[in-house]
């Protein structure tokens, strides 16, 4: 999985230790379920039946199915005895070790978490999606909470025939069902329950194949078929690279990936359908500012390292999460070069000594540990690893470990013993200092880094706190982007004509850190207006709109058609601006109000509805309809919009 929508949450997981693995193996479940009415949150007279084998004798066994209803509840064909607690269907019969048997059932469900129901139907947008892990899939399915107990999930779904509906494995078929659609979903090897998904809604897709023929499919809302190359880019490369990396064939049958609305992080791996948010669906510009590239790398990474090979519990979370994000980084230096990878990791460690300066660092194997921890220490973890034990080495020991583990579950330990047979060498001081201590070794982060990059070194040098008078220099002579970048945040008032022939990073660092426009740059500065970077023209829009009051007009008309991101963040602002002009398009100034206040509705994705609200409360213009569409997200699935809206609805209260 991965956040970053906003930078390391606290991912707060509650690991459940289940009682039974020990007493009973469910090995595969056959589900059918229906949608018949998408404007309902539940799935009615859905049908289940799961074959299981009893390890260990005993009176009852469980399947973890929060507020769902039974009904013909069967053990092999027969009724059974059975309780429905709310949180789990217990079934009572004299179990017999070795015994293999087949339970099945008819069910409904009124999922509150887990499975989502989006009710865009004016919008032509309905859409269901499920987010399994840190949610639990037995919410709307059921199934075990504990992620060792691995099961084959074979889904079949009916549906009204306007939608697709994409879930794991292969699409056996798609057959008539009095007027609706019935799609068969088949998988061939067991996962965890939080892997099992299912996406609802109007898709198209295309399917290209990986250089061992895998197909690799991606969906898309149809009026988004110009986006799908900038936001599918380098997938195929990646997942090419991936297979060659890793050392080990991908496990599954196929890989598909979904964009959905308002989803809870950036991406979710389930096995073999990578669901992702559609804030990540870019055009050709929005690619330059916030492409799909890393999450994409990142879950695709995760179908070896998380869903072939499962961590036993939240203490071994970043064989998962460190293994993602390692991975997805070298995906990315493949692509864009040493310097990047180094970069990322320069910065990933500033970030973690600040977390140990602030107090909050903790031992990698702690379970309640920042995502922070999990997915940029554990990537840390692996590059110093890797530094140490060399390259051959690294390779064969994770090959060793993947298909030692394959389908089953693994501790941190089992890794680091495939490393250690290679290496010939203890690697207890190496575990102590870079996994087991809380503090993250940063001086030895750094250490590396400056042995390993000439650019980082660079990087370091160029230093402008200080003020040196070298720092105009910098800006002309050859030193990277990235280091351009370092001394504009520290010096601004450095920035000359010359400065603006750089390239993209560093033009949209003046647009960043140039908030007050000299007069001698204003020519120079309006030509970032043209900057394929939606970040750019709408910081350069503001600056320009602030600097120069005469030339107002000038501006909003050059950027009246942009829109920006599925944000709309140029839009919004320009409207801001314009109603800010009380000379420019006067007659029009209450129909962009509306349109303002539209955003706010629930028919917009969450991050475009915050906007909005942040733009109309700076205004001092949240009117009775605004807080109407401000009470209605304080209901919504997304936390942050939640708390977004609880407190401007606080400070709006506050000031009446
Ligand atoms: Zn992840």
């Amino acid at each position: 999985m991965k956040n970053s929508l906003v930078a390391f949450i606290l991912l707060s997981f509650v690991i459940s230790y289940g009682q039974q693995s020990n007493i009973v193996d469910f090995q595969r479940v056959e589900a059918l379920l229906v949608f018949n009415q998408l404007a309902v949150d539940s799935t009615t007279y859905n049908a289940y039946e799961v074959d299981f084998k009893i390890l260990k004798e005993t009176d009852s066994i469980f399947l973890d199915a929060v507020n769902m209803e039974f009904k013909h509840v069967a053990l092999n064909n027969s009724a059974v005895i059975f309780k429905n607690d709310g949180e789990k269907l217990i079934v009572y019969s004299d179990f017999e070790a070795g015994e293999v048997s087949k339970l099945s059932f008819i069910f409904n469900n009124a999922p509150k978490k887990a499975m989502y129901f989006l009710g865009w139907e004016n919008e032509g947008r309905n859409q269901i999606w499920t987010q399994g892990q840190g949610k639990y899939t037995s919410n709307w399915l059921p199934s075990i909470d504990d992620v060792n107990d691995k099961i084959e999930f074979d889904l079949k779904f009916v549906a009204p025939r306007q939608y697709e509906v994409i879930s794991n494995g292969v699409l056996k078929s798609k057959t008539d069902n009095l007027g609706n659609i019935l799609w068969e979903y088949d998988m061939q090897k067991p996962m965890s329950s939080y892997l099992v998904a299912v996406a609802l809604g109007r898709y198209n897709s295309i399917t290209e194949h990986s250089e061992s023929g895998m197909p690799l499919q991606y969906f898309y809302y149809p009026e988004d078929s110009l986006k799908v190359e900038p936001t599918y880019r380098y997938s195929k490369r990646m997942f090419d690279f991936l297979e060659q990396e890793i050392g080990v064939n991908y496990p599954w049958q196929n890989y598909k990936q979904v964009p959905v609305h308002d989803f809870l992080y950036a991406g979710m791996e389930n096995t073999g359908c990578t669901i992702f948010s559609d804030a990540y669906v870019v055009d050709e510009i929005g690619y330059n500012d916030r492409n799909y590239i890393n999450v994409n790398a990142h879950e695709l990474a995760h179908q070896w390292f998380g869903n072939l090979v499962t961590a036993t519990s939240g203490e071994h979370h970043w064989l998962q999460e460190g293994f993602a994000t390692y991975y997805a980084l070298l995906a990315e230096k493949d692509i864009f070069g040493d310097n990047h990878y180094m970069f990322k990791l320069y910065e990933s460690a500033v970030e973690l000594g600040r977390q140990d300066i602030a107090g909050s660092g903790t031992s990698l194997l702690n379970p309640k540990s920042s995502s922070l921890t999990f997915y940029q220490r554990g990537a840390w973890v692996l590059h110093a690893l890797r530094s140490l034990v060399g390259d051959t080495v690294f390779k064969k020991a994770v090959k060793n470990y993947l298909i030692k583990y394959q389908f089953s579950s693994v501790k941190t330990a089992d890794f680091i013993n495939e490393v250690e047979a290679l290496y010939g060498t203890s690697l207890k001081t190496f575990v102590s200092v870079w996994i087991k201590q809380k503090e993250f070794p940063v001086d030895a982060a750094f250490g590396l880094l400056q042995n390993q990059s000439t650019f980082i070194n660079e990087y370091l040098m160029v230093d402008c706190q200080a003020k040196s008078s070298k720092c105009s220099d910098y800006l002309k002579y050859y030193v990277s982007d990235e280091a351009k970048v370092k001394v504009i945040s520290q010096m601004p008032e450095l920035v000359t004509k010359d400065t603006f022939k750089h390239g993209f990073k560093v033009r949209q660092a003046i647009s960043q850190y140039v908030t007050k426009i000299p007069k001698a740059l204003k020519e120079d500065y309006e030509t970032l207006l043209d900057d394929k970077s939606y970040v750019t023209i709408e910081n350069a829009l503001y600056n320009l709109w602030s600097s120069f009051p005469e030339d107002r007009a000038k501006y909003l008309s050059k950027t009246r058609n942009v829109i920006g991101f599925s944000d709309k963040n140029v839009r919004l602002l320009w409207i801001v601006l314009n109603l800010n002009t009380p000379f420019y398009q006067a007659d029009n100034k209450q129909g962009l109000y509306e349109e303002l206040l539209s955003y706010t509705n629930e028919r917009y994705d969450a991050n475009l509805r915050i906007k909005a609200f942040q733009y109309l409360d700076l205004m001092r213009s949240c009117d009775e309809r605004c807080q109407i569409n401000l009470d209605n997200a304080k209901t919504h699935h997304n936390w942050r919009l939640v708390k977004f809206s609880k407190e401007l609805s606080q400070k709006l209260q506050n000031k009446e």
